[in-house]
């Protein structure tokens, strides 16, 4: 797919009044340290292009431009490590100003339609300062067994062509290779392995015929999405892999599939075992295996949408908004069983997410969101997300933690960490109230900074006027 790069970016160029001067000095800010929970009153932080340069307690910069924080709370950008951006050709017009406006300075995307060089030429444009958006790390490297599940995917049916397959994905150079549902074993294993050679992490679903153990064996460094948690903890994890594998095996169609995928929601609200999650929970967290959850996700399947006059709907492209309210294949799959036990699985979901948290599993806060993915929004969704967190029993520090420090720490970006700190990516949200105390105050930050730009309350303002305006 073609991307007119250039003329659909060209708008996000002229934000308003944003650049920060060469040398600004935040003063009397609250200092959040979402890992110790530690507030720091008082405090100055001088940013030079881009980057925290000194923190403390009075700061002086001859050249530097001062601004008063009033006692604001100041927290490390947000990440959230699972997103689809580029699904569309125009899709980071709207996509990175949501981002913003919500706070959310990094992104992993996992996964779209661009060709890589137009994933990076846009990559590099953000972090020249060029185009105002969220660090972004290209991690949408899938690998599917054909057909593949959605266009645009690398394929591989077995093991050789998984190895060839890593090598293009490495010389392409992707921050990593993601593994995909429909791979049988021996090929996920091949890639696994090639993967390894080629120093790339995997991350990725989970296939649909191969255990959680066998892939935490592999050395997955990364689950997304959480079902498959869930499932490792039913005593018929076994039995459900091998329903699947003969029914590919026999060739029966897709429908018949779906059907077989369908069931396992029944088995694993019958049989899911508390020690065994247990025993399951401690594995993931011993081997550093780093689960993306998308608990919200489950809004989408459960009808969960906001009503078309709210600022989210409003501010996505009419196009996108009439593709949402359209029949979607993944409902339609749904089976009346499925439906009536949807409240029933997701509180299991939710229970097992917070079992995985209190036993270690490091967790990165992510959603899903795209256009592809009806009502997961862009930014807001990253916000739902960590209320559902808080919702099932994190603190909102933990919560935070799991979109900031953990995500970053994952990365392992050389100049970003999660703190806030000198030598650190200046990637910060100023916010009215303690967000360790409620998440609320994240909805409406007072500021955002990110890429040596300092959107403060008017040009967020400014920037959702646009986003409505263009929604219309
Ligand atoms: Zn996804």
């Amino acid at each position: 797919m073609k991307c007119a790069l250039g003329i659909a970016l060209a708008t996000l160029l002229g934000l308003p009044s944003a650049a920060l001067a060469e040398a600004t000095v935040l003063t009397n800010v609250t200092i959040v340290d979402v890992e110790t929970g530690r507030l720091t009153t008082g405090s100055s932080v001088l940013i030079r292009d881009s980057m925290i340069v000194a923190v403390g307690d009075a700061i002086t910069a001859g050249d530097a431009v001062y601004l008063d924080a009033e006692g604001g709370y100041l927290i490390p950008g947000l990440w959230d490590s699972h997103v689809h951006i580029f699904s569309t050709p125009t899709e980071p017009e709207t996509a990175l100003p949501l981002y913003l406006i919500n706070g959310v300075t990094g992104i992993r995307d996992m996964g779209g339609l661009w060709p890589i060089t137009d994933q990076k030429a846009l990559q590099a444009r953000i972090e020249a300062g060029e185009v105002a958006g969220p660090r972004l790390i290209l991690s949408g490297a899938w690998v599917d067994a054909s057909p593949g599940s959605w266009p645009g995917m690398f394929l591989a049916d077995t093991p050789d062509e998984a190895r060839a397959v890593v090598e293009r994905i490495a010389a392409e150079g992707w921050a990593a290779v993601k593994s995909y549902s429909m791979l049988d074993e021996p090929t996920y294993l091949g890639l696994a392995a090639a993967a390894k050679d080629q120093g790339l992490r995997l991350v990725g679903h989970v296939p649909e015929r191969v255990s959680l153990g066998t892939a935490i064996a592999a050395g997955q460094a990364g689950v997304e999405h959480f079902g498959r948690i869930p499932m490792a903890c039913s005593t018929r994890e076994a039995e459900m892999l091998d329903d699947l594998r003969r029914v590919m095996a026999e060739g029966a169609e897709l429908a018949r599939v779906f059907e077989v995928m369908a069931a396992r929601n029944r088995i694993v609200l019958e049989s899911w075992d508390a020690g065994l999650c247990q025993s399951v929970l401690a594995h993931l967290a011993r081997e550093r295996v780093h689960v993306s959850p998308t608990l919200v996700v489950a809004d989408f399947y459960t009808g969960n949408w906001p009503a078309a006059d709210t600022p989210r709907m409003r501010m996505l492209p009419a196009r996108v908004r009439e593709a949402w309210g359209k029949p979607d294949f993944r409902l339609a799959a749904m089976t009346d069983e499925v439906r009536a036990l949807a409240a029933d699985s997701i509180a299991l979901y939710r229970r097992t997410f917070r079992l995985a948290h209190d036993a270690g599993v490091p967790i990165l806060a992510s959603t899903d969101a795209s256009f592809a993915n009806p009502y997961i929004f862009h930014g807001f969704s990253l916000l739902d997300e960590l209320d559902i967190y808080v919702a099932v029993g994190l603190s909102p520090r933990e919560a935070l933690f799991t979109a900031t420090v953990a995500p970053l720490r994952f990365f392992g970006l050389p100049d970003q960490d999660g703190t806030i700190a000198p030598g650190r990516r200046a990637d910060l949200v100023l916010l009215d109230a303690n967000p360790l105390e409620s998440l609320a105050p994240l909805r409406r930050p007072r500021a955002v900074i990110t890429g040596g730009r300092l959107l403060d309350r008017a040009a967020l303002d400014a920037l959702e006027a646009r986003l409505l305006e263009e929604g219309q």
